[in-house]
């Protein structure tokens, strides 16, 4: 069965198409704020239900709930805070309309018209607090605790309306939650299994990928990988998904797997952010969740079994599918992990991104072993990297 919806229904804040060529002719009256692009980019997933049962950014009450225990306020789990802080080089005319009870445009970086926030509350947070409890640091070192810092003190909440989606480059388009639960219903896939990712594949997460498609109690798999905020020398997202784009039409049968970008920024927060992209990947209709080992990590901030044993304190509805460590051992001749390879570190293929980035820079050989040929092709192009 396909999972319900976190909280029981699919939140949709989209702005009907009649609604929209009205409140854009009134766009001229209202205050405009441009969030960061983060806030963008949660300003449309709240708008297609992604984030159900949020219907807008949290208010002082569910921030607290969140941090701790890491529930919304009526007990259902919820361990990332939905924030739109105000930047601080926001216009002061601006900052003196931002009121309770006032309509907010809120535009992206091209002061495209995004979505409408109805303010319910302006406040100030805790933003050592809320580093602790989510990021359980306050090393600025953590790119989010880092990009806290550079956050306005003050956010502002209240409901919001999705005006216009995001524009993604040519030939890309993202599934909305109502369309991949749509798509999974017409496969007749009633289990379906999400894979997190935010890196090209190479052939240790083929593996997991494979094991989860010959479990019996699973229908396909939706391969989901996180493209928003991205930094300097990561790939590129069009690169990310040409190269899963690769591995899906050359190895998997077309009716197992299903493809489609989410466009967010990705938390860092290792246990409470593998929960959170659980839940978000339920709302896309997911019965069944990958938990990698340290997903959603970042440096050594997390213990790597951290994010599977987060599993166990939350209810959320899905089964977690947990997956140690996999590498090809040249000694089995086959990809493994702990659990069915008795041979040393030193017999496995390093499947790092670092190794393979190095590898893909020189001349280096690429072992069919480590990558697709076809996956290999496409990340030794020119430009593959964000280079600002
Ligand atoms: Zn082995």
């Amino acid at each position: 069965m396909q999972p319900k919806p976190h909280g029981g229904k699919l939140v949709n804040r989209t702005l009907p198409a009649a609604d929209r060529a009205r409140r854009e002719a009134e766009l001229k009256e209202l205050p405009q704020l441009v969030p960061f692009v983060d806030q963008v980019y949660d300003t449309e997933k709240i708008g297609i239900g992604a984030y159900s049962p949020l219907e807008g950014f949290m208010d002082s009450a569910p921030l607290e709930s969140v941090l701790t225990p890491g529930r919304l306020p009526h007990g259902l789990p919820w361990t990332i805070p939905v924030l739109l802080p105000i930047p601080s080089i926001t216009d002061a005319q601006t900052l003196a309309r931002l009121q309770v009870g006032e309509e907010v445009a809120l535009l992206d970086g091209n002061r495209r018209f995004i979505g409408l926030l109805r303010v319910s509350e302006r406040f100030r947070y805790d933003k050592k607090a809320l580093a602790e409890s989510v990021y359980g640091t306050h090393d600025p070192t953590h790119p989010n605790v880092q990009d806290l810092q550079l956050a306005g003190d003050e956010a502002l909440a209240g409901s919001v309306d999705l005006v216009n989606r995001l524009t993604l480059p040519a030939g890309r388009s993202e599934l909305t939650p109502v369309e991949s639960r749509a798509l999974f219903e017409e496969k007749g896939w009633k289990n379906v299994a999400a894979y997190q990712c935010r890196n090209p594949p190479h052939t240790a997460h083929e593996y997991i990928q494979r094991l989860t498609l010959e479990r019996e109690d699973v229908d396909g798999l939706f391969i989901h990988p996180v493209v928003g905020r991205l930094k300097k020398g990561d790939y590129r997202p069009e690169v990310i998904l040409e190269a899963y784009g690769a591995l899906v039409n050359h190895y998997y049968p077309s009716d197992r797997v299903v493809l489609s970008p989410l466009t967010i920024s990705m938390r860092y927060a290792g246990p409470k952010a593998a929960l959170f992209l659980a839940i978000v990947r339920k709302n896309y209709g997911c019965g069944l969740y990958i938990v990698g080992r340290d997903q959603a990590g970042v440096g050594r901030f997390y213990a790597p079994t951290a994010a599977h044993r987060i599993f166990d304190e939350y209810d959320i509805g899905v089964t977690p599918l947990r997956y140690d460590e996999s590498f090809f051992c040249r000694a089995c001749g086959w990809m493994a992990s702990a659990k069915t390879c008795a041979h040393p570190a030193s017999d496995r293929i390093d499947t790092s991104q670092t190794r393979i980035r190095k590898a893909l820079g020189g001349d280096g050989e690429l072992p069919v072993e480590l990558l697709r040929p076809e996956v290999a092709a496409i990340l030794r192009q020119p430009d593959v990297l964000l280079t600002e």
